[in-house]
């Protein structure tokens, strides 16, 4: 009799992330790691002084409350109401959680029972399809395909991946690793579908600060379609928008009995984090425009270049609309397989990237792409450009 393994099944095929592999890679030979999405220089000075200010003054050294700080909450219902013009109640709507990851994991655990079926967009997150597995929902990918220069979601996919056992649609705008931002014709569709089927949506906007010019009118919360207040939690994060990834300080808004629901299960999982770190997001998210528009304009830069510059060693590059991504395909370097590509690349050109193909189920779709992250400061990125140019001869 074979012993019974130590981890439980619905954790099958999970072993470790490939950001773990991958960065071991980069440690290794010492190459560029343009795999994991985290920027190599930290956010701005005056909210790591409130951090501090926070910590001294004893300001969340011990739990926080279980809903995060007044202060944040206040915060984040402020940002809601000043840039989307979506009202929420901070007492009631808005619960902070360990970074978005936390807010997803609780989110699915809460909402979804064994057997329900919960569509993604492919590729997807990694820790989504860890998530919906623990929570013993089935996953039902719906892929976006490129067209035009860009990875879609085909609408009429996206209705017939419907079923009665449909739970709930689990979105991603601006997404990564595509760098897809979609519009609001497509939002507009899929909030008609949700509320056509009676579906809840969970909306993953970590990049919400990060929409180029190039999607037209910038980021459009799908909680602000018709029908959608009292079925969607939203996400984000303080992470990707103050380049505080490390603090691990997310959230979850939505009408207060979705929220309840969530916090139940929150409550559990880590009960509360990152006291101080708490107030130094509440002032972050009030900072003046220029932050938020200073945000993506050097990162609009660092896309161009990089993208330019992946272009010019010979890949196909997909420019992203939004996002730290941007997503390639090998074969006009005569590969076929990105995992294995992303493997040899270190050795072969002191870069590490990341294989599309493990996010997602259907891997014979993502075999080719391969995602570069361009949250790096320019003179990185300029030398990783500069081994690349050597792949296609
Ligand atoms: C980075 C990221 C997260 C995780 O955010 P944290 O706040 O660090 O937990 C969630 N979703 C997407 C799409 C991301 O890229």
């Amino acid at each position: 009799m074979s012993p019974r393994p130590l981890l439980n099944r619905r954790m099958d095929g999970m072993g470790t992330t490939i950001f773990a592999e991958m960065s071991a890679l980069a440690a290794a030979t010492g190459a560029i790691n343009l795999g994991q999405g985290f920027p190599d220089t930290d956010g701005p000075e005056s909210v790591r002084e409130a951090a501090v200010r926070a910590l001294r003054d004893g300001r969340g050294n011990q739990y926080p409350p279980g809903p995060g700080v007044p202060e944040l909450r206040t915060a984040i219902a402020d940002h809601q109401a000043r840039r989307y013009g979506l009202s929420l109640d901070p007492d009631t709507e808005v619960l902070v959680t360990a970074g978005a990851t936390e807010a997803i994991a609780a989110a699915l655990l809460a909402l979804v029972e064994p057997g329900d079926e919960v569509i993604a967009l492919e590729p997807y997150y990694d820790s989504y399809a860890a998530s919906i597995a623990l929570a013993g929902g089935v996953r039902v990918p719906v892929t976006l395909r490129p067209a035009d220069g860009r990875f879609r979601l085909d609408l009429d996919e996206l209705r017939a991946a419907v079923t009665p056992r449909t739970r709930l649609l689990l979105i991603n705008t601006p997404h990564n690793p595509t760098g897809t931002v979609l519009s609001r014709a497509e939002l507009a569709e899929i909030a008609a579908l949700a509320v056509e089927r009676d579906l809840l949506v969970l909306t993953d906007e970590v990049y919400e600060h990060l929409v180029f010019p190039d999607a037209d009118g910038g980021h459009l919360p799908l909680a602000a379609f018709p029908g959608m207040r009292e079925r969607t939690l939203t996400i984000s994060s303080a992470g990707k928008t103050f380049s505080f990834t490390g603090w691990k300080v997310g959230w979850i808004t939505g009408a207060p009995a979705l929220v309840t629901a969530v916090r139940t299960v929150k409550q559990y999982l880590t009960y509360v984090s990152a006291g101080p770190f708490q107030y130094a997001v509440a002032e972050a998210l009030a900072l003046p425009d220029d932050y938020f528009d200073g945000l993506r304009a050097d990162l609009l830069a660092k896309r161009d270049l990089l993208a330019d510059g992946l272009a010019e060693a010979g890949f196909t590059v997909y420019r992203p609309a939004g996002t730290y991504f941007v997503t390639t395909d090998v074969r006009p370097l005569g590969e076929s397989d990105g995992l294995a590509f992303c493997r040899s690349l270190p050795e072969r050109a002191g870069v590490v990237a990341v294989p599309n193909a493990v996010f997602y189920d259907d891997r014979a779709a993502g075999a080719p792409f391969v995602r570069f992250a361009f949250c790096k400061r320019v003179e990185v990125l300029t030398e990783a450009i500069g081994r690349l140019k050597g792949l296609a001869s």
